[in-house]
């Protein structure tokens, strides 16, 4: 049987209007749909009828699927000769182990694109009112993760306090503490402006934010958790100015593009 072929689409950050163009286009065409737990429940109803909702957020014992598992399922679908949209928070490239997925297509001769998405680490922050650079307050910004790999170093946030610009740690909440401690250990100010948006672009969007030296406080006191993004950096205080409230778009208001 000819194989199908794999689209690795950005869903964007949460609001479903994020998506893109080509990607609303690939989901409504799907044979088969898997998807990670924070993709948005508009978005999977844009799936054609028949079309096969695989969910891998999550497996029936409410455990994470394995990556390895993950892999196998894109593979097993293509080679039964089905069109599949694997669906992605953000951007499939930005974390989250896309490019792991696209070797094992590439290395399985499985056809497949990439679809680009809308990045939590940059739309989540606009959505919250925080643009990443800004040409007073700064000239670049950093994406890092906070979690690495069981048997990894820790990040070496030493180090990454000598960088300058805005830092945008994402799956770094159960380790905002020692983050913030160390970025100050490490030589950053402990003023430095500094912000924790959870759910960004969601609906239920919620924003801690204060300095290097109050954000960790401040994230408990509001019961601030993951999905969160941690911003660093002066363009935090902008948000007074630049935050706003998102219009919602209905799916069904953008027509199918055939
Ligand atoms: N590919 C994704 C990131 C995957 S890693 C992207 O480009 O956005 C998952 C982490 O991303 C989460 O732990 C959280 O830190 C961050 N994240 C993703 N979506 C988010 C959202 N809507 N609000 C806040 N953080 C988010």
């Amino acid at each position: 049987m000819k194989s199908g072929k794999v689209w690795l689409v950005g869903a964007g950050p949460g609001d479903a209007a994020l998506i893109t163009v080509k990607g609303l286009h690939v989901i409504r065409r799907a044979d088969a749909l898997v998807y990670d737990r924070l993709v948005c429940a508009e978005l999977l109803a844009e799936a054609p009828d028949g079309c096969e909702m695989i969910n891998v957020g999550k497996n029936p014992n409410h455990h994470l699927v394995p990556q390895t598992e993950i892999n196998q399922i894109l593979v097993d679908c293509a080679q039964r000769g089905l069109n599949v949209v694997r669906l992605k928070g953000g951007d499939p490239y930005v974390f989250g182990r896309g490019g792991e997925e696209a070797e094992t297509l590439a290395l399985a001769g499985i056809p497949f694109e990439v679809v680009p998405g809308i990045s939590s680490a940059i739309g989540g922050l606009a959505y919250a009112g925080i643009p990443v650079t800004h040409r007073d307050y700064a000239s670049g910004f950093h994406v890092i993760t906070g979690h690495l790999r069981q048997g990894n170093e820790p990040q070496d946030w030493a180090t990454l306090a000598k960088l300058e610009g805005t830092l945008i740690i994402l799956m770094g909440m159960t380790q905002l503490t020692t983050i913030c401690q160390q970025l100050v250990a490490g030589g950053k100010a402990p003023t430095t402006p500094a912000a924790v948006v959870m759910y960004a672009s969601h609906q239920q969007q919620q924003v801690a934010s204060g300095t290097l030296l109050t954000l960790a406080d401040q994230v408990a006191a509001q019961g601030l958790s993951a999905p969160a993004l941690i911003v660093i950096g002066d363009v935090v205080r902008l948000r007074d100015v630049l935050a706003f409230t998102p219009e919602l778009l209905s799916l069904n208001a953008i027509p199918s593009l055939i």
